[in-house]
């Protein structure tokens, strides 16, 4: 067993490292092969029993100790501190010779690594790299067993298609993406088998600080279970197939299976959406043969953004699988006249892409297993037997992406970026160039200066060519999103995306960036890997600094805990009040500054409902709001972000409106997008904000409308007219001009802070997180 560091890892010494264990880790003579059932003490997929995170290690250690056929690595600890493990699966040959295998799948990948004749050995010798990641939605648990039961089968195989997938395959297993949410979910689950919350969702994220989230940070790489299986299984391997469980609600579909919904990113190369489609529905055609019903495909889940898809961008086919879910491991009852609608099928009819119709009835624990495993097992048996075109395909996405303008595009596609190193914002500089080194993007400087946009940069300036090896995802990630303007039906309302619509990262860091579409400037080599650039915001760490609270509700929201990461990555000292603080009042003894991260009005003041215990329901209620009043009214200072603004607009009896408050999607929309505000400098909240083109990410947010100007301040407000749309999508932005979307209110002696957006969004909105530090100063 290796332990790695956790990021920065060349490509050559994980390689190497990974050869080393190869030959420490095989004892003498092997115990048999332990059975799943041998260390749970329990069938996999039994009723009511999820396993432990140390159950699922002990498992995958007793196994690569009996199985010449697995290798465990352990990739570092998680957040809380658990190990977390990748688990290759293949021949003992191959795994003996891994490094000599990655090799070739790295020729296989760059043509500028790769002689001239040297192809067809290539395709002749290479593997099928399939990573399989599991369970990094803890509440999705059918997602802790089925990984055992895929390993079981591999090792034990000695059918043709085991051998077939065994010769033809390095089977990379991520047995959970999400360690420490195995055993949140896991020990509440166990806590409340028998009492009235059985089988509900645990009152707290099941990832430390992103919960759900923790699939959406795929192009940020904030956190460290992001960067392990980037930093040590993407990275060094590019596997040209990807297999991501997850599960979906109960209600409609037994599974679904790729091909996605419309809209895709136009900067993935079709080869790999054609992939990914063909080899759905084959897994699809597979395991209705085998007589599963309620297969979904061409539904709910599109293919937009990268930021939970980082595959579709680094030359990997996705194959998402969503199965239904029971209650937790707990079993349940769905009659079929109780089953409803998907996105883009109905459960009670058969359609092209819903063929094979579920009757309905009882849904288990081990139902869920038993589709994941089958569609696992399917795309491991199909892709084995079309290896070389697997192959093949994925030799030619390199010569396309070094071909100029992306071949596959009519959009005009830049030569180049061009960044200049003198910013305002040295960090957020610093922090963009590392993240897009961390996507695997060739980051180059300039030799002379450069002319793009109009402006002239001076020699020595960053340069992206679009023309590298990830060159679509540096297209995507450095571009303005322009989402197509999709609708349910003709004049009906907006098609919802499954999640947000940009991903711009200079609009979001904060920092000048300009683009040339002739000829690509003269560039010298890529530039080494940046180190990562530590975090730091002044004037809270001294004698003076301000008695900071985040509010943490217990029904749980993501936004609260990137909140608590945003501060401790910036070593700013809080403390987490849960309802009974608040309720208890005096709290001007203990803070000066107390956040309500973004979270429906009614969620802060209802909370958790009557599944729940005793102790965790009820939300702030009145006394809660009774003691935010005088906290506020005292002096103290609350910020409110997004939907959690109408909170404290009620509670605090603000002078201030929110315009959107029931205006329907058909008159505005702008689902996850980013809009243009002007920025009112002299007040002492934004004097700290640098950003060139400044933006905020909106996100169903509100807009405000200061009714008393004597009683509140516009800080940041939308332009007066105009569309301000910067990237994504926004229907309706009329109904912007002239709102503010930021406003300062006096209460009494203190002040409440509305953002009408996500000023810390996803921990990636560095040009607006200086309006947090201003408030709170
Ligand atoms: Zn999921």
């Amino acid at each position: 067993m290796t332990v790695y560091p956790t990021s920065r890892l060349a490509r050559g010494a994980l390689g190497a490292a990974l050869l080393l264990t190869a030959f420490t880790a095989v004892p003498a003579q092997r115990p048999a092969i332990p059975t799943p059932a041998s260390i749970l003490g329990y069938e996999p997929g039994a009723d009511r029993k999820l396993p432990t995170w140390k159950q699922v290690t002990d498992y995958f250690h007793a196994l690569e100790r009996a199985s010449a056929r697995v290798q465990v690595h352990t990739l570092g600890k998680t957040t809380l501190g658990r190990p977390f493990l990748a688990v290759f699966i293949a021949d003992s040959s191959t795994l003996r010779n891994l490094e000599r295998f990655r090799q070739i799948q790295r020729k296989l990948m760059d043509p500028r690594v790769r002689g001239k004749d040297e192809l067809e050995p290539l395709l002749a010798q290479g593997k099928n790299v399939i990573l399989i990641t599991s369970a990094i939605h803890s509440t999705e648990s059918g997602g802790f067993t089925t990984p055992l039961v895929i390993a079981d089968r591999l090792a034990r195989g000695d059918t043709p298609e085991a051998k077939s997938i065994l010769a033809n395959t390095i089977v990379i297993l991520v047995p959970s993406q999400n360690p420490d949410g195995v055993d949140i979910v896991g020990d509440w689950y166990r806590s409340t088998l028998g009492s009235r919350s059985e089988g509900t969702t645990p009152p707290e994220l099941y990832h430390h600080y992103v919960g759900h989230d923790d699939n959406r940070d795929w192009y940020a790489f904030t956190q460290v279970e992001t960067r392990y299986t980037v930093d040590s299984l993407y990275t060094p391997w590019d596997p040209q197939i990807v297999n991501d469980i997850h599960q979906q609600g109960s209600n409609a579909g037994r599974i679904f299976i790729p091909p996605y919904m419309d809209p895709v990113d136009p900067n993935i190369d079709p080869i790999l959406t054609a992939g990914t489609n063909s080899l759905g529905l084959t897994i699809g055609w597979r395991i209705i043969a085998e007589g599963k019903t309620g297969v979904a495909s061409n539904a709910a889940y599109d293919q937009w953004s990268p930021a939970r898809q980082y595959s579709l961008y680094h030359r990997g086919v996705r194959i998402l699988t969503e199965t239904a879910s029971a209650a937790l491991a707990t079993p349940i009852d769905l009659p079929f006249d109780k089953l409803g609608a998907g996105r883009g099928y109905e459960a009670k009819t058969a359609t092209w892409n819903f063929p094979s119709i579920w009757p309905g009835g009882h849904w288990t624990y081990g139902d869920i297993v038993a589709y994941q495993v089958s569609a696992t097992w399917a795309l491991l048996g199909e892709a084995a037997r079309d290896r070389r075109s697997w192959l093949e395909s994925y030799a030619s996405l390199g010569d396309r992406a070094l071909a100029a303008g992306h071949p596959w595009t009519f959009d005009s596609v830049p030569a180049a970026y061009v960044i200049p190193k003198v910013q305002r914002d040295t960090q957020a500089l610093q922090r963009m160039i590392w993240t897009l080194q961390h996507g695997q993007v060739e980051v180059r400087t300039t030799t002379a200066p450069v002319t793009a946009n109009g402006a002239t940069y001076p020699g020595g300036s960053y340069v992206v060519l679009t023309t590298q090896p990830m060159g679509g995802y540096a297209n995507t990630m450095l571009q303005r999103q322009q989402y197509p303007n999709l609708h349910d039906y003709p004049g009906g309302p907006p098609k919802r995306p499954y999640d947000v619509t940009a991903q711009t990262l200079p609009l979001l860091f904060g920092v000048e960036i300009g683009s040339t579409s002739v000829a690509p400037p003269a560039t010298a080599a890529p530039i080494p890997p940046m180190s990562e650039p530590r975090f730091t915001v002044a004037g809270f760490s001294d004698a003076n600094a301000k008695r900071i609270a985040i509010y943490r509700s217990y029904a749980e929201t993501m936004d609260e805990g990137w909140t608590r990461w945003l501060l401790d990555v910036n070593r700013i000292p809080y403390t987490s009040i849960v309802d009974k603080d608040v309720r208890a009042g005096r709290l001007n003894d203990r803070f000066d500054v107390i956040i309500i991260p973004e979270q429906g009005a009614r969620a802060i003041a209802a909370g958790l409902g009557q599944q729940y215990p005793d102790s965790l329901q009820g939300g702030l209620g009145a006394p809660g709001a009774a003691a935010i009043s005088a906290f506020v009214e005292g002096g103290g200072t609350l910020l409110a972000f997004n939907t959690a603004s109408e909170y404290a607009i009620d509670v605090l009896k603000l002078p201030v409106k929110n315009v959107l408050a029931g205006v329907r999607s058909n008159d505005f929309y702008a689902p996850g997008s980013i809009l243009a505000v002007e920025v009112k400098r002299d007040h002492p909240f934004a004097s700290k904000m640098t950003a060139p083109v400044p933006g905020v990410w909106f996100e169903n947010g509100p807009a405000f409308e200061i009714t008393d100007a004597s009683r509140a301040t516009a800080v940041v407000s939308y332009p007066a007219t105009g569309d301000p749309l910067l990237s994504g999508w926004l229907l309706g932005g009329a109904k912007l001009n002239g709102k503010a979307a930021m406003v300062d209110a006096q209460v009494g002696k203190g002040h409440a802070v509305l953002y009408g957006f996500r000023p810390q969004y996803r921990g990636q909105t560095m040009a607006t997180q200086p309006l947090i530090w201003g408030a709170m100063r």
